[in-house]
Order: C-alpha cells, then sequence, then structure tokens
C-alpha cells in the first residue's frame, strides 16, 4: 500500500480524529515497487504516518486540497468487516433514535407513526467520509462524493444487503457529486442489486405520511431527509393557517402542514417534475382535499407578483436550495438570503410565523442569522426568534469535524 508522511505536528488533528488530510500537511509519498503508476491513483487506499513514523491511519488518497480522507484511525489497512462494522453500527443507531418504526423491523410497536425513511450514512458524521446512503422503505440509495468510495460501491452494496433487513433494492446514484475531472471506472448511475422494482413506482413513508421517491430523476438521493423533524414543527403550528411553502420540492412540509389542520396551502416550486410529484403525494395522502394549489413559479417572481395583489399568509416556509456552494459565493449568497426573507416577512399577517431555512454549508449560522436580522430590519417588522432549527439525528455532526453542519434554520414570530 502506498505510505503518506505527514510534516512534523500535522498528525495532531489526526490524533483528534478530524478525518481529512491537507495536501500541504504531505511531506512525500512512498510507494510500493509494484505500484502501477508513478503517483498515487485517485481513490486508492493509502496508510498515513507521521513524521516519526507512527501509523495514523488508512483512507482514501485524493486529488485537490484534501489529500486523503480516513477511514480508519490507527491502522495500517482496513480490517476484514469493515464495511459491514460501520453499516451495523450506523444501523443500530437508527434504530435507537426510534426511526425506524416499521413494524416489520422494528422492536418498537406503533405507538409512533410509520416511518421507513431515514438516512443511514452520513459521511464523516458516520465515519465514512465520501458516502452517503439513504433508505427509502425496501430500496437502499448510495451515494458516492469520492473517487475512493465510487470505487468500493460493490462492496458497500454488499454490506448494505447483508446488514439492513429491509433492503430489497440498491440504487446507485452519484453522478452530480463525483469530481467532475476524475477519472472514473463503471457507471456513476444504476441499480447494483434490483430485487423488486417491478412496479417502477417507489413509496416510502415519513412519520406516517407517504411520499412517492423518484431517485432515477429527483434531486438529492430523491428526498430531503434533513427536514423530517423541522416539517413536524410546521405542523403543530399549521391549524387554521394560511400557509405558504416555498421551495416545495415534492411537498414535504405541504403535506405535514395539511394534516396540521392548515386551512389552506400554497406549494411553489420552478421545477415542473417537483409541483407533478407535489400534486402525487397530496392525491395519495389526502384524497379529498380541496385546499392545496401547487404552483410552479420562480420564487422572487411568485413573491413580487402575490405581494402586489395585496396577498398574505398567516405561515410562510422559505427553504431554497444552496446559495452558496463555494466560499468565494458567500456574500452573494447572503445578498439573497436577505431579499428573500424581506419578501416574505412583508407578506406575514400579523402575528404570522416565517420557518426560514439554509442549507448551505459555507454559509455559518451566525452570518445566517445576520441575513434574516438585516431583512427583518428592513421591513420594519418586530420579529422573535421562536426555534433555532438545524439537521435531524441521522444527520450528526462529528465533534470533531464540525464541517459536518450544513442545515439551520429559525421560526420566527412575525408582529
Ligand atoms: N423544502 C423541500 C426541499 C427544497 S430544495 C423539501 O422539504 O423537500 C430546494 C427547491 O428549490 C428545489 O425543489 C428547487 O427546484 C427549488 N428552486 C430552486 N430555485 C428556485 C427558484 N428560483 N424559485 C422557486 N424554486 C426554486
Amino acid at each position: 500500500m502506498t505510505t503518506i508522511c505527514l510534516k512534523p505536528r500535522k498528525e495532531e488533528s489526526l490524533k483528534r480524529f478530524h478525518p481529512w488530510v491537507f495536501s500541504g500537511a504531505v511531506a512525500r509519498v512512498v510507494l510500493d515497487a509494484s505500484h502501477p503508476s508513478e503517483a498515487p491513483e485517485e481513490g486508492e487506499l493509502v496508510c498515513v504516518r507521521s513524521s516519526a513514523g507512527e501509523v495514523l491511519g488508512v483512507g482514501h488518497w485524493q486529488v485537490g486540497s484534501i489529500a486523503v480522507r480516513i477511514l480508519a484511525f490507527g491502522v495500517d489497512k482496513l480490517p476484514a468487516g469493515f464495511w459491514s462494522e460501520r453499516i451495523r453500527a450506523a444501523y443500530k443507531m437508527r434504530e435507537a433514535l426510534g426511526l425506524i418504526t416499521d413494524p416489520q423491523f422494528s422492536t418498537l410497536n406503533s405507538q409512533f407513526s410509520i416511518n421507513n425513511t431515514f438516512r443511514l450514512i452520513h459521511g464523516e458524521g458516520d465515519w465514512l467520509p465520501g458516502l452517503i446512503v439513504d433508505i427509502y422503505a425496501d430500496t437502499a440509495v448510495i451515494q458516492a462524493h469520492s473517487v475512493g468510495m465510487h470505487r468500493c460501491r460493490e462492496a458497500i452494496a454488499e454490506a448494505v444487503a447483508a446488514n439492513v433487513p429491509q433492503v430489497k433494492n440498491i440504487y446507485y446514484k452519484s453522478d452530480d457529486t463525483l469530481p467532475f475531472k476524475a477519472q472514473i471506472e463503471g457507471e456513476r448511475v444504476g441499480w447494483l442489486k434490483a430485487g423488486d422494482i417491478s412496479s417502477g413506482e417507489f413509496w416510502s413513508i415519513e412519520n406516517g405520511l407517504q411520499f412517492r421517491i423518484d431517485w432515477l430523476r429527483g434531486q438529492k438521493t430523491g428526498f430531503f431527509i434533513d427536514q423530517r423533524e423541522n416539517r413536524a414543527l410546521v405542523e403543530r403550528y399549521a391549524a387554521g393557517k394560511d400557509v405558504l411553502n416555498m421551495f416545495c420540492y415534492t411537498g414535504g412540509f405541504s403535506l405535514y402542514a395539511l394534516r396540521g389542520g392548515a386551512r389552506k396551502v400554497d406549494s411553489v416550486d420552478v421545477s415542473r417534475k417537483a409541483i407533478d410529484l407535489v400534486n402525487v403525494n397530496v392525491a395519495k395522502n389526502f384524497p379529498t382535499a380541496t385546499n392545496h394549489e401547487a404552483v410552479v413559479a420562480d420564487a422572487f417572481e411568485y413573491l413580487s407578483a402575490q405581494k402586489a395583489q395585496g396577498r398574505t399568509y398567516d405561515l410562510i416556509i422559505l427553504d431554497p436550495p444552496a446559495f452558496a456552494k463555494h466560499r468565494d459565493a458567500v456574500k452573494n449568497a447572503l445578498r439573497g438570503y436577505q431579499r428573500i426573507n424581506a419578501k416574505a416577512i412583508e407578506m406575514i399577517r400579523p402575528g404570522g410565523i416565517l420557518f426560514t431555512f439554509s442549507c448551505s454549508q459555507a454559509v455559518d449560522k451566525e452570518a445566517f442569522r445576520l441575513a434574516v436580522f438585516s431583512a427583518a430590519a428592513q421591513t420594519g417588522r418586530k420579529v422573535r426568534i421562536l426555534h433555532q432549527l438545524h439537521q435531524p439525528q441521522d444527520h450528526p455532526v462529528n465533534i470533531f469535524h464540525p464541517e459536518g453542519e450544513y442545515l439551520k434554520g429559525l421560526v420566527l414570530y412575525v408582529e
């Protein structure tokens, strides 16, 4: 195996279990005599040692500012059964969190409404940097964010199939997430296991609500599992309210608002495909509902047009896509957050509520709060914070890797 030797003192963060080795920390690369090329290949397993020769761990080699992402600390090769052990530990944690309440697979009885939608592996948060695995009823969707994980996809799929009892199907979806320039062998999308896919239509249950999941054409792995707890909070506030779910995607928040007794729910998204799925999901869960409307529109245009007509709401949800995908886009993103939040606050009736989110990892909590503060100040309304929200427990933040925190939200009371 290739050995990566670090510069003096560069082992300290690894000893605290931070899983990244930056390229600037690497003193030299020692290849095996049998190595096929003159440099490590992107995605190959390497062993990392300190300047004194101490073994620090094994991980995947990457091209770019992060040179290695560590999979196992303190060892010079991956232990036998590595993937199974990690998948089992992650499953056990989700079970303990009460997220697997499908009576067929759970020891918990159904005092909780059924849930079979959860994130099984959340990258660094589950000690598997570069890997996402989401579970939708009997299907697992695997997503690689590194070439190393792409190379391991078959072994990962095998471990998921062997250790997650409900999984019959495994879909691999890494078309948008692998490094753009990387030389990659094998398909970036497709079935790795197709036990029961003849219906071609896949449904998953989140807290008792049914969602059609389209991982083939949908965003992320098909659904935004990270908003589960925040959706449940919307349900608590929805009774009797006129609700606008802006950036609704497949209608997650809308379904909870309807179940919570909203008077009327408007769902808006720029994607026609998303809006088609919102309608399918509403019809499935509330077949007789006449108080829901789904609209294909750009958020800024919709809010301006509605405001011009004097339209107001009791409860607005703003869950935009990441406005800043990179650090250098943060300034513009903050302006975007301020603009959209000001437009929403203006349309809230006195005593109404705004749920506002940012999923940009590059925009931290304080910066987001400042953008929302500026928006509130701009409108001249009195605004108080009721809740500060974040990603749910199946998207854990590794305390040694604070970079894993990305979702933040504020619930505001607007006078
Ligand atoms: N709230 C959703 C997830 C939102 S993801 C949920 O709970 O599932 C962000 C959504 O914003 C995507 O569906 C995307 O299609 C939509 N979007 C992106 N740009 C937009 C724009 N300018 N106007 C309206 N919707 C937009």
